[in-house]
């Protein structure tokens, strides 16, 4: 880190340095008037850069049906099961956020079943101008042959579909689903309202 060169290792340089990064990781989680500038020179995150970080493309099996209504959350009357926020960033192979992209989510209901004749647990939106999409649904149940997941089909503006599944982390079937794949696992996390499950959308767009 270039900090380190820049102060020798006397008390006074250590607090320096030490308000320096305190105030970098303020800025930085604040999102505070500083926090372009402060981020100046911060080497980049090595998997932003990665080209296997692509997110991989899956089946879209059987179930997905085109034209889902648009809207953020997926919860409806007589909807059964655990609440989760699904939630997550597309950005560029270069870490740029991606706006505009056409996010658009399948499931199955907590009993492991699709609607096929409506669109129940169906749902499209566009990401922001941040790169953010955000849903609010609950936690697909499994099915035989499967390990529990979301489907999702990612669209920017003008670029091909990927299509793709979501899996969670630490479920028995992951490992005798023979499409499970690790790269695709959200980050789960809890909070007062319920689980979250974080993932990035990374599209290789040239
Ligand atoms: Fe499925």
């Amino acid at each position: 880190m270039k900090l380190a060169n820049d102060f020798s290792l006397t008390r006074r340089g250590f607090l320096a340095a030490s308000l320096i990064v305190t105030d970098v990781l303020f800025n930085r989680i604040a999102g505070g008037p500083n926090a372009v500038a402060a981020t100046v020179g911060l080497e980049p995150t090595p998997a932003c850069a990665a080209s296997d970080d692509i997110t991989p493309p899956q089946t879209a099996g059987p179930f997905f049906k085109p034209r889902s209504p648009e809207r953020k959350s997926l919860l409806e009357p007589g909807i059964q099961g655990s609440r989760i926020v699904l939630e997550g960033y597309v950005r560029s192979t270069k870490c740029k956020p991606v706006q505009g992209v056409l996010v658009d989510f399948w499931q199955a209901d907590a009993s492991g079943v699709y609607d096929n004749a409506g669109y129940r647990l169906r749902g499209h939106q566009f990401a922001d101008a941040a790169g953010r999409y955000r849903l609010e649904t609950i936690v697909p149940g499994v099915y035989p042959g499967r390990t529990r997941h979301f489907h999702v089909r990612v669209q920017a503006p003008n670029r091909p579909v990927l299509t793709t599944q979501l899996y969670f982390p630490g479920e028995p079937e992951n490992k005798s689903d023979f499409i499970f794949n690790a790269k695709l696992v959200v980050a789960l996390s809890g909070s007062p309202g319920g689980k979250i499950a974080n993932f990035d959308f990374v599209l290789d767009l040239g």
